[in-house]
């Protein structure tokens, strides 16, 4: 079964191929590069699910099952926000290390005596499929809860793991390992969703053949 992922990135391939193949076999992912697709796909939408759907239905124009994932950080005592504008939260500019650090001090700035901390990490995947119909197009969601801290806690992880606490483990998301976090992370709970509904595409698809 092969897949487009909406992805350049050839680390995101390999964590979300191994991710699905605990769950479903035979699976290929692709990228945007195998697929001959350039260019970047403009997020236009005002949700993760939207932003994810447009990706996803762009990818599906090469003739594949298309894939598209699209996540963040929304704080509801802050009106949702970072939410679809968690990677440029403070701005676009500099590294990606660099923005993530600006990112970590806009929300501790803007969390300063706030009492309620509830926040969610939320991963939203859209499945599309080729000709561009829509029909049977779906979107998966994961999320996980937690609180914001008032400084930032471990080293691992990236983005706004050092701020995010994770109750059930008793740590930051930075102070989990990665295998830890690959089981608990809204990106898990949301590639366990896929998974579901790709193993049950792939067998209505063995049915007709
Ligand atoms: P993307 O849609 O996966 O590229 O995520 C967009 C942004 O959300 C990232 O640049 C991070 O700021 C934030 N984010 C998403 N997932 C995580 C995570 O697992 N840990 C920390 N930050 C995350």
């Amino acid at each position: 079964m092969k897949i487009v992922l909406a992805t350049r990135n050839k680390n995101k391939i390999r964590e979300f191929e191994a991710l699905l193949a605990e769950h479903i076999e035979g699976i290929k992912l692709l990228s945007l590069d195998d697929v001959g697709i350039l260019g970047e796909i403009e997020e236009t939408g005002e949700t993760f699910q939207e932003n994810a759907m447009i990706k996803a239905r762009a990818t599906a124009a090469s003739g594949y099952l298309a894939i598209a994932d699209d996540s963040g950080l929304v704080v509801p005592a802050l009106g949702g926000e970072p939410g679809i504008r968690s990677a440029r939260y403070a701005g676009c500019g500099g590294s990606p290390a660099e923005r993530d650090r600006a990112n970590n001090v806009l929300l501790l700035k803007n969390m300063t005596g706030v009492k309620d901390r509830y926040a969610e990490f939320v991963c939203c995947i859209a499945c599309a499929y080729p000709g561009g119909g829509g029909e049977g197009d779906f979107v998966v969601t994961g999320r996980v809860p937690g609180e914001i801290l008032c400084e930032e806690r471990g080293g691992g992880g990236f983005g706004y793991d050092p701020l995010f606490w994770y109750d059930e483990l008793g740590k930051s998301f930075a102070e989990l390992t990665s295998e830890e976090k690959n089981k608990v992370s809204h990106r898990a709970v949301a590639v366990m969703a896929l998974a579901e509904k790709l193993k049950e595409i792939k067998r209505i698809r063995e049915l007709l053949c």
